[in-house]
């Protein structure tokens, strides 16, 4: 309304990095969404959520993005939870398109053939559109444009505890490009020959490759085997730099040319993972252990209980939940976290092994 828009401006300075009426600092960063019509209810209790265990101190922007027109209801709804200003974008259709050089036909039998080997979202064509285009193209959309950090939010995800320090500071501050908090292995299924196509990536371009890589921890032999292992991109704080970048960009080509997100059903997750392992210098990749998250139908939360209590965290200890739900998935076999904290000699923290 215009009511609360004009009261948003006498309180806040949208400049980069403005200091708020409260003397917080502000960093130059979004939330971003990318959203059907469809998902709004779904993605106004993830919003809820961020706002109520961070955004509401912070009143960060929120941008969204949709390969359809976005509803008035799904504007109005939507700016009406968040805290900060709210933009609306359009993806080109040719983003959001089988580029020319896939083979259609190709696509089609590749999408029939996964379906019926039931692998999920086998024979979805939308979902390869969405992977390739966050793989690819978010970070080129021109409402991100003056932003250097964001923060990825999908509906129906859950913050499981109160996020007292701005992650966006702490990116800046420490100098961190990625950051995740869950990992996981992939379906094998579904990036058959993904690896083989980045080995040939790292041939051709070896000048790309950082000197101070996390390759050991998404290959236990040297870069012969892809071991699987990825940061779940459903929840993504990084530096928009890192995509805009001449390395990334032609990563992405070099995938892109060989039809993999059409042929075979590439995730943006394991191809933001491998990138990230093989073009950044692994300090620059972090775990936010004490961000409580869950996405169906895994969770992160801290394995200190005085942490769980101080920040109010929510998670869990249901007995009648599986184990990969209950408090914690980070130390799960299924998990891969526990191989990132070995690849960095970072300690485990104490009790990961105790139902605390
Ligand atoms: P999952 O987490 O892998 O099961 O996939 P989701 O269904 O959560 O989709 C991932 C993200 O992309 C969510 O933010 C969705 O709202 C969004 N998304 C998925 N498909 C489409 C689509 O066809 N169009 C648009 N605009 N967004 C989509
Ligand atoms: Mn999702």
């Amino acid at each position: 309304s215009a009511l609360r828009d004009y009261s948003k401006s006498l309180v806040l300075d949208r400049t980069a990095n403005s200091i708020l009426s409260g003397g917080t600092h502000r960093e130059n960063a979004t939330f971003v969404t990318l959203s059907r019509n469809q998902d709004l209810w779904g993605l106004v209790g993830s919003i809820r959520e961020v706002e109520d265990r961070f955004n509401h101190k912070f009143n960060y922007d929120w941008v969204f993005l949709n390969d359809a027109e976005f509803s008035e209801e799904f504007k109005t709804v939507t700016s009406s939870f968040v805290s900060g200003n709210t933009y609306y974008g359009r993806i080109p259709k040719a983003q959001w398109s089988i580029p020319d050089y896939v083979d259609e036909d190709k696509a089609i039998q590749c999408r029939k053939k996964m379906e019926q080997d039931g692998i999920i979202y086998g024979g979805s064509e939308s979902y390869r559109h969405m992977c390739r285009y966050e793989s690819g193209f978010f970070w080129r959309h021109p409402l991100l444009d003056n932003y250097k950090y964001y923060w990825r939010v999908e509906p129906h995800v859950k913050l499981m505890c109160n996020i007292p320090e701005d992650p966006f500071k702490f990116m800046r501050e420490n100098n961190k490009r990625y950051g995740f908090t869950i990992s996981l292995y992939e379906y094998q299924a579904t990036i058959m020959t993904l690896w083989d196509t980045v080995k040939g990536f790292m041939k051709e371009y070896p000048q790309y490759l950082n000197d101070n890589n996390a390759l050991k921890f998404i290959s236990d032999d040297g870069g012969e085997n892809y071991n699987l292992c990825h940061f779940w991109s459903n929840f993504e704080i990084g530096d928009l730099d890192f995509w805009r970048g001449e390395a990334y960009q032609t990563f992405f080509d070099y995938l892109d040319r060989a039809g993999g997100f059409f042929y075979e059903r590439w995730g943006d997750a394991p191809v933001h993972s491998i990138a990230a392992a093989i073009l950044l210098d692994k300090e620059q990749i972090h775990w936010f252990e004490d961000i409580g998250y869950w996405h169906v139908p895994f969770m992160n939360c801290p394995v200190n209980k005085e942490t769980r209590n101080k920040l109010q965290c929510t998670c869990p200890k249901d007995e009648s939940l599986s184990d990969d739900q209950r408090h914690n998935f980070a130390f799960h076999g299924y998990s891969c976290t526990g191989r990132w904290l070995k690849f960095n000699n970072i300690p485990f923290p104490v009790g990961y092994d105790k139902d605390n």
